[in-house]
């Protein structure tokens, strides 16, 4: 069996990745809040673990591993587009344009994940389906001296808990002073947070022991992985911005309800997709979505490609230009895999072995370059599935369209051998351009004149060349 090796941010060393049950590998990604259209750095967590599922199906089986990715949908972001909508006159109570706004965000966010070639995870919880778990977490946090109530919050009791701060390697104080923490009559002390709130009067909320109210954050992913996962699981996911404080206080929660578990026993981090050196973010403003690429003509294909040619673990920038090399890339790959009929053929070994060494997908795709030198069709065919860089089939917008253009390739040929001899290549160069001008690409050299229809191709522009 091939032994995956993974960079635990836990012990932040490389690790033989040895899961708890092989008939049951279990692993959490912390999802999107879902008040909007997810931006590009928002989808690299997901091509990431979308990379990691799927090299874990194919060493453990597809029926043994199981993927949870929540949906965050109750938060102040996503009552603010509810109150705006209503402000503007929208039909339905408050609960109704909440639930709205959700389910269209959940839309998008599917259509966009499965463009770029993400497969579903086996679950994706709502928090609001989860609020009852939550309480039960909470009340026993409440019981074993971890949390206490006040004034309509309850508050998880950092100092309780030894270890905080262990996963980003800080100590409590480092944080208080490195943090903004916000200090508040109600907290014992500044670092302790939220577990539950009162809601705003006139926002959703749900009884409570404490009064109605909503869960804080944290806690959703404590529950929800606690319910579907149980106490102890494989690998925990997210992006190396949750780590503190979300990831650090998932871990407290949950290590304080379930001491006996061990919570995660892998963190897997991915680094920041960046715009000009600063972390692509909502608040930043400097940020557009999969959904702009994907409507500027870019193939989810070519978007997940440009992702799996850097290490998670690093920063990336997204350039027009390597969308363009990514394009011409995958177009020259499908044009070979085209040809590969065998089904039954297998990924190729150097590529599992590239991500099984910590998901180095940049290798896994180096390997590929190699093999379409190899021209090893029915592999490659296999292994571009298997990156999820195609499906069954080419995708449309590489499909080599079904034209002959002999005759235009013997028309340019001849008014070539006529220009040589009079010197005016005025009637050739205009061929060409109406040529270029219909999306078709133009090879000519000494052994003759090769066209080829090309990404834009438009068999409309070529009546009456
Ligand atoms: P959020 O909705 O902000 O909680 O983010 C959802 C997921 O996207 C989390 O796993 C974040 O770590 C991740 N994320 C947010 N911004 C970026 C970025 N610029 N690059 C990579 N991942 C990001
Ligand atoms: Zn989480």
């Amino acid at each position: 069996m091939t032994q995956i090796r993974l960079r635990n941010s836990k012990s932040r060393k490389e690790e033989d990745f040895t899961p708890i049950d092989p008939q049951n590998v279990r692993i959490y990604l912390c999802g999107p809040t879902v008040y909007d259209r997810a931006h590009l750095g928002n989808a690299r967590p997901v091509v990431v673990i979308d990379m990691l599922y799927r090299l874990l199906r194919h060493v453990y089986g597809t029926d043994h591993v199981t993927y949870v990715r929540n949906f965050t949908d109750v938060d102040d972001k996503i009552n603010a587009t509810a109150l705006a909508r209503k402000e503007t006159g929208a039909e339905g109570t408050l609960e109704d344009l909440i639930r709205q706004r959700t389910e269209e965000t959940i839309g998008w966010y599917h259509a966009d994940m499965d463009a770029l070639g993400a497969l579903r995870p086996d679950h994706e919880p709502r928090a609001t389906d989860y609020i009852g778990a939550m309480i039960a977490m909470i009340e026993d946090l409440i019981t074993k001296g971890h949390a206490y109530a006040k004034e309509g919050h309850v508050l998880f009791r950092v100092r309780s808990y030894q270890a905080y701060g262990a996963l980003s390697g800080r100590s409590v104080d480092d944080m208080i002073a490195g943090a903004r923490v916000e200090v508040a009559p109600f907290k014992e002390d500044p670092m302790d947070f939220v577990l539950w709130k009162p809601s705003d009067a006139g926002l959703p909320g749900w009884d409570s022991p404490w009064g109605k109210g909503r869960p804080g954050w944290h806690i959703e992913c404590s529950a929800m992985s606690y319910e579907l996962l149980g106490a102890s699981f494989d690998i925990h996911a997210g992006g190396i911005d949750l780590q503190f404080p979300h990831h650090e206080n998932e871990i407290a929660q949950s290590c304080c309800a379930h001491p006996e578990a061990g919570f995660a026993r892998y963190w897997l981090h991915n680094e920041m997709l960046q715009v000009e050196g600063k972390k692509m973010s909502k608040s930043l403003g400097n940020f557009f979505t999969v959904r702009d690429l994907l409507d500027q003509g870019i193939p989810g294909e070519v978007i997940r490609f440009v992702f799996l040619q850097t290490h998670y673990a690093k920063p990336m920038d997204w350039t027009a230009e390597k969308a363009t090399q990514a394009g011409a890339t995958l177009r020259k790959w499908y044009k070979i895999a085209a040809q590969g009929v065998d089904n039954a053929s297998k990924p190729y070994v150097a590529v599992i072995s590239a991500l099984a060494n910590d998901l180095n997908t940049a290798e896994a795709i180096a390997q590929c370059h190699q093999l379409a030198h190899a021209d090893d069709v029915s592999t490659l065919r296999a292994t571009l599935q298997f990156l999820g860089l195609m499906g069954t089939d080419i995708p449309a917008w590489a499909a080599t369209p079904d034209v002959d253009l002999s005759a235009l390739a013997d028309k340019l040929a001849a008014l070539r051998a006529t220009a040589m001899e009079t010197k005016d290549f005025a009637p050739v160069d205009a061929l060409k351009s109406a040529l270029v001008a219909a999306g078709v690409e133009v090879r000519m050299s000494k052994a003759g004149v090769e066209l080829v229809p090309g990404s834009g191709f438009d068999a409309a522009k070529l009546e009456g060349l």
